[in-house]
């Protein structure tokens, strides 16, 4: 199959609303990664994106909708807490999960009985969704397990050939995955913590739970809350190691541990004389930065063919968290305290 690549003029929204209308698979940007959208009503059109990223079936779709309405379709009931959650963050990076009706297939549900919804504040996506005329479920359009794509060339290089086409929208403004929060459970719980904080969340619905996944590797028998989370996940084809502590000892470790084939993740400014090649992936004091360049940062360690990357350890405050919980997903959970 031809990829095509598409702008954001009017008539290229159009024919991709088209695409995805008859059952296509179409790369668009949103605020926080570009996503891999197909119908999500369609289970035939949505197992394709399954097949085009090579993803557990059992690891369920965010349903991307741009007008209320199409929620209320979705799922059975809206909860207080939930409306008041759309209210505050909606239209941006947040997905809500509730209870799902039988018009979401369990294809994009990942065979669970609840859907995930979120509707994005980018405006091409919301065109998008307009134009399509149906809710769209987009997983990011990377192949499963690698960084997911900030850019339109990421798309290309993992899913040429494997769709009908990509809008080309520039670059993603948050750089991370929406943060996803339950409200299935008793207290409501954050799955995946992204651009919208767990402090965010608590000025809104009180007291929520944080899902241990979100901080550590899943213990043996415990089933996953969130399936995504049970998975290796954001990894370059290098093996990557969190180192935590001072910059000094970070530098002094590399010095006695890197060899030709050893890349530094470091903060913005601290790429010189480490006598290894760097790629700097944010401000040290801005997580918000961070978050933007880290999956951009962590593909291109396999674009400089190291075999390891040792990285500085993020401050995991507000966005921060969701900075920590990719690296540590990148890093197979491996941190070395210096
Ligand atoms: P992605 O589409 O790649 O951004 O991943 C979506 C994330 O949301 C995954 O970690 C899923 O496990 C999670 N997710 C989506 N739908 C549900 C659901 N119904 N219940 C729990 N987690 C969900
Ligand atoms: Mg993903």
């Amino acid at each position: 199959m031809q990829t095509k690549i598409l702008s954001t003029s009017d008539e290229d929204i159009k024919y991709a609303g088209g695409v995805i209308r008859s059952g296509g698979l179409v790369g668009f940007p949103t605020e926080t990664v570009y996503g891999l959208g197909a119908n999500a009503l369609d289970g035939e059109a949505v197992r394709k994106i399954f097949a085009a990223k090579g993803r557990p079936a059992d690891n369920p779709l965010i349903v991307h909708i741009s007008r209320f309405e199409q929620w209320q379709s979705l799922v059975t009931e809206i909860p207080e807490k939930a409306e008041r959650l759309a209210e505050k963050f909606w239209p941006g990076p947040l997905t809500v999960i509730l209870r799902k009706k039988d018009i979401v297939p369990y294809t994009t549900s990942g065979g669970l009985d609840t859907v995930a919804v979120r509707m994005p504040s980018d405006e091409t996506a919301r065109r998008l969704i307009d134009a399509a005329g149906v809710p769209i479920a987009a997983p990011s359009a990377n192949t499963s397990g690698k960084p997911s794509p900030t850019s339109a060339k990421h798309v290309f290089d993992d899913m040429n050939g494997k769709i009908e086409a990509i809008i080309d929208g520039g670059k993603c403004g948050v750089g991370v995955e929406s943060t996803v929060v339950t409200l299935v459970s008793d207290v409501p719980t954050l799955l995946r913590p992204g651009g919208v904080t767990p402090e965010m969340l608590e000025e809104v619905l009180g007291e929520i739970n944080i899902d241990e996944a979100v901080y550590s590797k899943l213990r043996d028998g415990v089933k996953a809350t969130s399936p995504g989370m049970k998975y290796k996940h954001y990894s370059p084809r290098a093996s990557v190691v969190l180192l935590k502590g001072e910059f000094d000892k970070f530098k002094e470790y590399i010095s006695s541990h890197a060899d030709e084939n050893t890349v530094a993740l470091v903060f913005d400014g601290e790429e010189n004389g480490l006598g290894v090649k760097a790629i700097a992936y944010g401000r040290q004091d801005d997580s918000l930065s961070q978050a933007q360049k880290l999956f951009a940062a962590l593909r291109a360690v396999d674009e400089l063919g190291a075999d390891k990357a040792y990285v500085r350890y993020p401050n995991r405050e507000g966005v921060g968290l969701a900075v920590y919980n990719r690296l540590i997903r990148a890093a197979a959970f491996e941190v070395i305290e210096l």
